[in-house]
């Protein structure tokens, strides 16, 4: 057993692969918004494991699902049909208005599966020429770590020697819909894969009308528009959907003239609340349908334990109005950590929506100043990772009361003021 941080920190340096760069704190608790190390010390979170316990750590009414379901019945593969797959499926489409859903485990089989649903629709729908499908994707896009999805990332240090890289992709610059027009002007396009703010990159919050005119302007060309909400969705901007505009209600609704239906939803991280790999492609019939037996598919994918927590981890957000709270506590922090940018000439800007933020550091890229506030912040008791080197992201878990992020903006000041 681990009796130290340092003990553990050796043994992954040690044992594991080097594939990422942790701050220094080894975690052995977590409830509600709060972390504890293996020394004892209280963290508040600020990651949510980059964003999947947006319902907090170890939340009760996920686990007693996940314990009652795990001594019933865990795993039958897709060979036979289980009785918690079709409520889930039923269940999962009507809280997110689409007619299908297909279940997949990890955020990054549920774009694979996107792009070869988008693919083998534009063959069989929209009459693409076999081999000839193109995807547009936004630069500095972040979808995964799969050789497909790299192929498609311009971030350096993801894709080098890694490949031969797969074809098919026009990258354009986020948050520009005439590039996206242009790029529509290849009749080869079957479909537009987009964040609708790009959270990897450091949380680039696009134009307010964005994703409506993006949404029409695949219309218009008869290209499938694909929200990937792995990172924005499950109420994390403070809407249910980052799609869903300025609507705050709690389930889905299509009444607010600022929401954007996809034609593929994404989903993943948080429809399990940190407890089960989830992730899921829901889109209407027409789409889906492309897919036939033996085509898609994966051993875990909509088992009995991911569904059954799922569908407790969607009811959290729903009963515990977790979307307004992340959209009543995300104005008091960007206020809050305004006030602090205009204070402190180390910060230069806050941005976000909801409980997904970031506050950019004013130094380079290949400073480490963002990585020294992180660790002083951790020493204070708050936990964030940057991103981007100098972009601190502060994505706490959505349960968070008004008085608890009041003190963990104090702590955030306290810290920038000593830079
Ligand atoms: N898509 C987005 C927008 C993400 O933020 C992430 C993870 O950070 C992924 C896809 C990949 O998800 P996973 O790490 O579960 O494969």
């Amino acid at each position: 057993t681990i009796t130290s941080s340092k003990q553990a920190i050796q043994l992954e340096d040690q044992y594991g692969a080097h594939n990422y760069h942790p701050l220094p704190v080894v975690l052995t608790k977590g409830e509600g918004v709060f972390l504890w190390d293996v020394e004892g010390k209280r963290y508040y979170d600020f990651l949510s494991a980059y964003s999947a316990v947006n319902q907090g750590h170890c939340h009760p009414r996920i686990k007693d699902a996940l314990i009652e379901q795990a001594g019933t019945l865990t795993l039958t593969s897709r060979a036979f049909y289980n009785d918690v797959l079709g409520p889930f499926e039923k269940y999962i489409t009507e809280y997110f208005g689409f007619e299908k859903v297909l279940p997949m485990n990890t955020g990054a089989e549920g774009v694979e599966t996107a792009i070869k649903i988008a693919r083998k629709w534009g063959y069989e729908r929209k009459g693409v020429d076999e081999n000839r499908a193109k995807i547009i994707v936004a630069k500095n896009n972040f979808h995964g770590r799969t050789t497909t999805i790299i192929s498609f990332s311009n971030d350096a240090n993801a894709r080098k020697n890694f490949g031969p890289y797969t074809a098919g992709f026009i990258k354009i610059p986020y948050d520009d819909v005439d590039a996206l027009k242009e790029a529509l002007q290849d009749p080869e396009v079957v479909a537009f894969l987009v964040e609708p703010i790009q959270g990897e990159a450091g949380v680039y919050t696009p134009s307010e009308d964005f994703i409506r005119k993006s949404k029409e302007a695949c219309k218009e060309k008869n290209v499938l528009f694909i929200a990937d909400e792995i990172q924005t969705g499950i109420a994390r901007t403070g809407s249910l959907l980052a799609v869903c505009g300025n609507c705050s209600c709690e389930g889905h609704c299509e009444r607010q003239s600022t929401y954007t239906k996809p034609d593929m939803l994404i989903l993943g991280k948080a429809i399990s609340g940190g407890f089960y790999p989830v992730s899921a492609v829901l889109a209407d019939r027409d789409v889906m349908d492309v897919i036939k037996p033996g085509q898609h598919g994966s051993t875990f994918g909509g088992n009995p334990l991911g569904t059954k927590v799922a569908m407790a981890a969607l009811e959290v957000v729903r009963d515990e109005k977790l979307a307004q709270n992340a959209r009543k506590l995300g104005q008091i922090f960007r206020d809050r950590m305004q006030k602090m940018v205009d204070k402190f000439s180390i910060a230069k800007l806050v941005r976000g929506k909801g409980l997904l933020n970031a506050v950019v550091i004013n130094d380079s890229e290949e400073s480490s100043t963002a990585w020294d506030i992180c660790v002083k912040l951790a020493e204070n008791g708050l936990l964030a990772k940057p991103t981007h080197g100098n972009i601190i992201r502060f994505a706490p878990p959505l349960v968070m009361t008004e008085e608890q992020l009041h003190e963990c903006c104090d702590i955030i000041e306290r810290v920038i003021a000593e830079f």
